[in-house]
């Protein structure tokens, strides 16, 4: 049987009053409620992370604020993220919150799994539908590596707390970099489809400034990872989404899908329906660009989320066409992906 995915199910689409000057309409806000994290992932962080004063990150209560505008405008999906979303205390507070408000479909969060066995059935009561899991490597001491902190142990565990907690899908989510892990991408695969678990594969972005021998930037192109797949299994193209950037293909024996997230070898900016909050409250247009908008600075005003529906519709204006990522890595945004809110 075909697992209908959410965005499959959704309801005609009720316009959003925010459209870029590209005819893009924005309906998929993804928000950063923290720049902190417990990992320190090679192409994500730096090994010496200075993370920003408490003060200028945004409280709950304003993260509440600008999310329920973002819905009144007719913003339908939000993905919490961070840093690593479930460190943010009180982050259930939000999460019930949100869940609520009228006119949200579906909320969602990306975590590295490392709290999951604690927060996995608090989450999913609290109102999130769906779970993204990050893992690139199913081996302990790569994970090590490749987290520099993290036990890959908590994070199987997380895997299967979130499993008992009746999501409706949960998706693993893995960074492919050549040297690395790109050995293992038939050994995920497996992984996920003895679970029955969605994975994508992602191509690394170079994000952040980090030193040359710090970033791990060693780009495995997507093509590559259909390549070595395709030896163990017919990979079959579907024209599903899930409302993001990722291509999707299914196997004649499992249920999940397979997607390729690939911003170096695939441009997807056309169909961009989303934009970025980050932690600090800066809302970003586009991953790969500057523009951006002071929220925070709106929301902490006298006038406070009165004032947020205009600033957020003017924002549309200056929402870029495109990213700019070269495979060479020489386009270099100076935000970390914690930051940045991935
Ligand atoms: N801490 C959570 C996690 O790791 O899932 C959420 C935040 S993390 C920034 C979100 C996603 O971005 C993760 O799947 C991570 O692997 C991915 N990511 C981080 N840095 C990246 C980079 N430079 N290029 C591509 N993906 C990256
Ligand atoms: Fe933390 Fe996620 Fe970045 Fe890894 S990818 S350092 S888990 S925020």
């Amino acid at each position: 049987m075909l697992n209908l995915c959410p965005s499959d199910r959704s309801s005609p689409a009720s316009m959003s009053e925010l459209v870029d000057n590209f005819g893009r309409e924005v309906t998929y806000l993804r928000m950063s409620v923290t720049d902190r994290c417990d990992f320190r992932c090679v192409y994500c962080m730096s090994e010496q992370m200075t993370f920003l004063p408490r003060p200028q990150i945004l409280s709950l209560e304003e993260l509440l604020a600008i999310g329920r505008a973002f819905v009144g405008l007719g913003v339908r999906r939000i993905r919490l993220t961070g840093g690593e979303p479930l460190v943010r205390r009180n982050l259930l507070w939000l999460v019930e919150r949100l869940a609520q408000l009228p006119g949200l479909d579906e909320l969602t969060l990306t975590t590295n799994g490392s709290q999951l066995a604690r927060l996995a059935g608090p989450l999913a009561s609290a109102g999130v539908r769906r779970l993204n899991i990050s893992l690139d490597t199913l081996r302990p001491e790569r994970f090590r590596a490749l987290t520099r902190v993290g036990e890959l142990s908590r994070v199987l565990a997380g895997i299967e707390a979130a499993r008992a907690a009746g999501f409706e899908r949960i998706k693993l989510n893995a960074v492919i970099l050549r040297h690395r892990n790109d050995d293992e991408v038939v050994e995920l695969v497996r992984f996920a489809r003895d679970r029955a678990l969605d994975i994508a594969f992602i191509e690394e972005m170079p994000l952040g400034q980090m030193r040359q021998d710090e970033r791990a930037l060693e780009l495995q192109p997507s093509r590559a990872i259909r390549t070595a797949l395709a030896r163990h299994w017919p990979l079959l193209p579907t024209p599903e989404e899930t409302g993001g950037p990722a291509r999707y293909y299914r196997m004649p024996d499992s249920d999940i899908r397979v997607g390729f997230i690939s911003p170096h070898s695939q441009n997807f900016c056309h169909s961009c329906n989303r934009v970025r909050l980050t932690a600090a409250g800066r809302l970003l247009l586009c991953l790969g660009q500057e523009h951006s908008v002071d929220l925070r600075a709106i929301v902490r005003q006298p006038a406070g989320a009165a004032a947020l529906p205009k600033a957020i519709r003017g924002a549309m204006a200056i929402k870029p066409e495109g990213h700019s990522f070269d495979p060479a890595g020489t386009t270099q945004i100076v935000r970390f992906m914690n930051l940045t809110g991935g």
